[in-house]
């Protein structure tokens, strides 16, 4: 970006909290008081909601940056802090985890039980001879499971990394070898779309590629037959017999927790490594603020999967540090159909659900009529997280989720950061659709211009951070240089006001509203040079989205003779929009004008295709550097962590024929 990002868009509906809500609410505005006036002893105070073995001696160690260290000298057990502590203090009978399989089936965790489970699995894992340090693998369907193994890691103090469990052999393979895992937990396989799906001949492929496997635990879910090697056991022969005691040491704060390989959105993903003592209290803070999570009262449910940092910061160790009684959904969302959200919903009658506009949209594409035929008065706060939403999917969730009575909570991070970072508070905050607002209490982000300096209210650039935050990425797994390079270069240390400033730059560009409230306009990389004027793809992708007849847009810069780059926009209409012949040529004329008359000429894509699915990674994201590559007529990049590679078959051979 050599200039500053232009502000195309304006946004004037706002939407201030519901008065019950404000007035019980668990954070009020005081907090960004507290924060402001003394960002260490904030978060010291949200340290404080944690039990620790050892109180730290200094908050925050930053005379290496960017390496950080928070709560020094502290001590804790995270298992203790998600399951044992709410067992002691009476609880051990509240349901931790409502489990719905998708073939309906459905099992109920309290407490007490995951207590129970937790200690059995780390003492299976012990038994296998891993200790504290060693990393472990996990790829598994969304079953209860999926947490233990987790928890039981952390227990033990064994680094676990996650992978998402639709990925294939090679991705989990690069990861198994770049963290040189000892143990893999994974099952025979999941349901997925009606069906079982295996699992375990990915991992056996994987583990024969690869040296530092010495145990794979199998968990029996589908039932379905699977090869067995001298390195496999059963999770039911092992872990279901195990001692159900298990006395859990406490580790040093700044132990590692996990590693986490990003999406992959851009590139090659990166193993993102995560500490004990700043992430627990950043998560558990959050969760609490952010959702304004009741643990008497509240149903919560994040419909991400485990192999995401949400599923990790949202479902497992934010809501169970929490106390949290939880919804945890193994399938997909139009199994058997479109309704099951809605369905779920209503069943478990969820106060709180946590989604991604990519599911958002996909609703709005199948059809207002499938959420208003479920009950689903007991939702009283809705979150938002993985790309921006644009305004018109965040006005669609409101009415046709929220009913018009819940908030909306827009949260942008990224595995990097842990934890949520810029979000509404629901019980405070005035929210406009589409933008993510304002930075928590405790957390400095910033928009600024090539030079670092923060651009006025109305300007856009890079959004970075300018202070460190608890639960903030330590390093890249193994590749200190690699950590410098993405995350902190961009900026430079003492590039900032003093020489000891270091600039954590996000990737992402954003604008400040008039109000100074923030909007994330999409990667910097994929902003598009038109003309001299920088223009964000995620303002052209809210404009046809505005139209009534699109559900979802991408758009990207190709190179254009004339203009430098041009917009050429991929685009899906709602399920009842006609597009053959004459109506499809007749709406993309349209579609065309409605963008031009919403941002000005200058945003007037190009070129309009009507497609029936976009490029995704697994985790719901549009890959636009895909289409870039389709736009531009090269070959394709990097595809390894694409949803459906069949989608860009179909993309690439629509773009051939259109005019
Ligand atoms: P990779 O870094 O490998 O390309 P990724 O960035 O998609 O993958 P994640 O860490 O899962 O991996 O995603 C973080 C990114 O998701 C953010 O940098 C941002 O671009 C986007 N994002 C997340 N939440 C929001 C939000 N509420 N609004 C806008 N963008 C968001
Ligand atoms: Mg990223």
């Amino acid at each position: 970006m050599s200039e500053t990002l232009e502000n195309l868009s304006s946004e004037t509906r706002q939407f201030p909290p519901p008065a019950e809500l404000a007035a019980n609410a668990n954070v009020t505005a005081e907090a960004y008081e507290q924060a402001g006036a003394d960002r260490l002893a904030f978060w010291a105070t949200q340290a404080e909601r944690l039990v620790w073995a050892k109180k730290w001696d200094q908050v925050l160690d930053w005379s290496n940056p960017p390496f950080a260290k928070w709560f020094v000298g502290g001590e804790l057990n995270i298992a203790y802090n998600c399951v044992d502590r709410h067992v002691e203090a009476g609880n051990g009978d509240k349901v931790a985890i409502h489990w719905e399989g998708e073939p309906g089936d459905s099992r109920t965790v309290t407490y007490s039980e995951l207590l129970t489970s937790v200690s059995q699995a780390a003492n299976t894992l012990t038994d296998l001879g891993v200790v504290a340090g060693d990393r472990v693998m996990i790829y598994l369907p969304m079953i209860p499971e999926a947490a233990v193994a987790m928890l039981a890691c952390a227990r033990i103090g064994a680094t676990h990394s996650v992978v998402f469990g639709g990925f294939s052999v090679d991705a989990l393979a690069t990861r198994i070898q770049d963290a040189a895992a000892k143990v893999v937990i994974t099952a025979d396989g999941g349901y997925r779309r009606g069906k079982p799906s295996a699992l375990k001949p990915t991992v056996d492929e994987a583990v024969a590629r690869t040296e530092s496997i010495e145990h794979v635990l199998v968990v029996r879910r589908t039932g379905q037959d699977v090869a067995w090697t001298e390195k496999d056991k059963w999770w039911h022969e092992t872990v279901e017999q195990a001692g159900t005691t298990h006395d859990a040491q406490p580790f040093d704060a700044e132990h590692p927790l996990f590693i986490l390989y990003t999406s992959g959105t851009t590139g090659k993903p990166k193993g993102i490594l995560h500490t004990t003592g700043g992430y627990l209290t950043q998560t558990s803070y959050t969760h609490h603020a952010v959702f304004d999570l009741k643990p008497e009262t509240d149903v919560y449910w994040c419909t991400a999967d485990i192999g995401w940092v949400t599923g990790h910061s949202y479902i497992v160790y934010g809501p169970l540090s929490n106390g949290a009684t939880q919804v945890m959904y193994e399938g997909t969302p139009d199994t058997p159909d479109r309704g099951r959200f809605w369905q779920i919903v209503d069943k478990y009658k969820v106060s709180i659900l946590y989604t991604a506009p990519t599911l958002i949209r996909t609703m709005m594409k199948w059809g207002d009529d499938i959420p208003a035929k479920y009950d689903l008065s007991s939702l009283r706060v809705l979150g938002s997280v993985g790309e921006p939403i644009n305004p018109e999917a965040w006005m669609w969730y409101r009415e046709h989720v929220g009913r018009e009575r819940t908030p909306i909570v827009d949260t942008w991070w990224q595995t990097e950061t842990g934890a949520i970072m810029i979000s509404p508070l629901p019980g405070v905050t005035a929210t406009k659709p589409g933008s993510a607002m304002t930075a928590l209490p405790g957390i400095s982000s910033d928009v600024v211009d090539d030079q670092a300096q923060s651009v006025p209210d109305g300007g856009g650039g890079f959004l970075v951070l300018r202070e460190p935050w608890p639960s903030m990425l330590r390093t890249i797994w193994g590749d200190d240089k690699r950590f410098l390079e993405t995350y902190w270069s961009r900026f430079g240390a003492g590039s900032g006001s003093s020489s000891t400033e270091w600039i954590y730059f996000a990737g992402d560009g954003a604008k400040k509203d008039e109000d100074g409230a923030l909007w994330l306009l999409g990667r910097v990389d994929d902003v598009m040079l038109v003309s001299g004027h920088n223009i964000s793809t995620t303002e052209v992708e809210s404009a046809l989205v505005s139209h009534p007849s699109v559900a979802e847009a991408a758009v990207v810069g190709a190179t254009d003779p004339t203009t430098g780059q041009a917009i050429v926009a991929f685009t899906i209409p709602r399920g009842n929009v006609e597009t053959e012949g004459e109506a499809g040529e007749a709406l993309i004329q349209e579609l065309r004008n409605h963008v031009s008359k919403t941002l000005g000429p200058i945003a007037k894509p190009r070129q309009i295709m009507l497609v029936a699915e976009l490029p995704k990674t697994r985790s719901g994201k549009i890959m636009r550097r895909l289409l870039r590559d389709v736009a531009e007529k090269r070959s394709l990049g990097d595809v390894t962590t694409l949803q459906d590679s069949t989608v860009m078959d179909l993309i690439s051979s629509g773009m051939n024929t259109a005019k």
